[in-house]
């Protein structure tokens, strides 16, 4: 293992939840990464989805889930919630119920002010995503500075798409010498005609694995692909994908029309009343964090082992 660059990284404040929610909060970006999800699936098509709503509207949305569930983590993510109408302000309003996590590109400046300004750093924390391909260092790195000093927790992260490895150490030493730890997350997806992760070679994982600084721990969860098929997983009975018309779905990867468990907006809204055999070959983005009991979780991380 090569010497880790250092730089702060910071544990989150949030209490855990028994609840957590993923809210793909609109289909709209600023940038248009190669391997997004949204870039492949194509945005336009993608933008015919979106129900827009006022601060006011979803905080009566958001507090209805609150009065069966009690306060929930909600995990937004979007394309890019930044470019939200009036983010700051809806996001004010759904954290007098639910604690927020926001996962951002960090690339905008103006609107990432006027939430610092406006948002307590004990409901909400930020997840910035680097997009070396786009982005611009010195302004993401001074927007990750701005809600540091405001007291947020603000995390940074760098994915391993193939095309980018190959930066990787020089940028996790840059975001070090800005006094920023840089994480990195392992990619799912395409890329020249192959299937990632599993198409990554012996040399890329030991490359990958040298750049974390780590053989086994949280980053390197997904490297190594375990199989969930018919393991019983509470997604969908404590964690749910809200997509951006409001459906409902057990989690990303089961997110096909026909799998939705219901709509946010229906007043009668309710996740499922048990745990249910996972359908899916594998499981991403570490979403059974949230649907498990912590134990479960943390034995996934650290042995590959999953218990019924
Ligand atoms: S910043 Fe995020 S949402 Fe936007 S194109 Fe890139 S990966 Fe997709
Ligand atoms: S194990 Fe993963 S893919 Fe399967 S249902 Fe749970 S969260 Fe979804």
């Amino acid at each position: 293992m090569s010497e880790e660059p250092q730089g702060l990284n910071m544990a989150s404040q949030l209490p855990r939840r028994r609840v957590v929610f993923a809210w793909d909060m609109h289909y709209a970006c600023n940038y248009r990464c190669p391997y997004c999800f949204y870039t492949v699936a194509g945005w336009e098509e993608l933008a015919k989805k979106c129900v827009y709503k006022s601060a006011a509207e979803w905080g009566e949305v958001w507090g209805r889930v609150a009065a069966r569930y009690g306060r929930c983590q909600l995990r937004i993510t979007a394309g890019e919630p930044f470019t939200y109408p009036d983010f700051a302000g809806v996001v004010a309003a759904v954290t007098e119920h639910h604690d927020v996590q926001i996962t951002t590109n960090g690339s905008l400046s103006g609107p990432i002010a006027d939430f610092a300004a406006r948002l307590s750093p004990d409901r909400a924390e930020l997840d910035c995503t680097f997009h070396p391909l786009v982005a611009d260092f010195r302004v993401f790195a001074d927007n990750i500075r701005l809600l540091r000093a405001k007291g947020f927790v603000a995390n940074v992260c760098y994915l391993a798409y193939p095309g980018q490895t190959a930066d990787m150490m020089d940028y996790k030493r840059r975001f070090a010498e800005a006094g920023i730890h840089m994480n990195l997350a392992v990619y799912w997806g395409q890329y020249q005609g192959r299937q990632y992760p599993h198409a990554y070679t012996e040399e890329e994982r030991a490359w990958i694995k040298s750049v974390i600084g780590q053989e086994v721990g949280p980053e390197t969860v997904g490297l190594e692909p375990l199989a969930v098929k018919g393991k019983l997983c509470g997604a969908g009975h404590r964690y749910g994908v809200v997509q951006a018309d409001g459906r409902v779905f057990r989690c990303g990867q089961l997110g096909y029309d026909h799998q939705s468990i219901g709509s946010i907006l229906d007043p009668d809204f309710a996740l499922q009343p048990a745990p249910q055999p996972c359908t899916a070959d594998y499981c991403r983005c570490k979403e059974y964090q949230s649907a498990w009991d912590e134990a479960d979780a943390a034995a996934l991380d650290q042995r590959g082992e999953v218990r019924r």
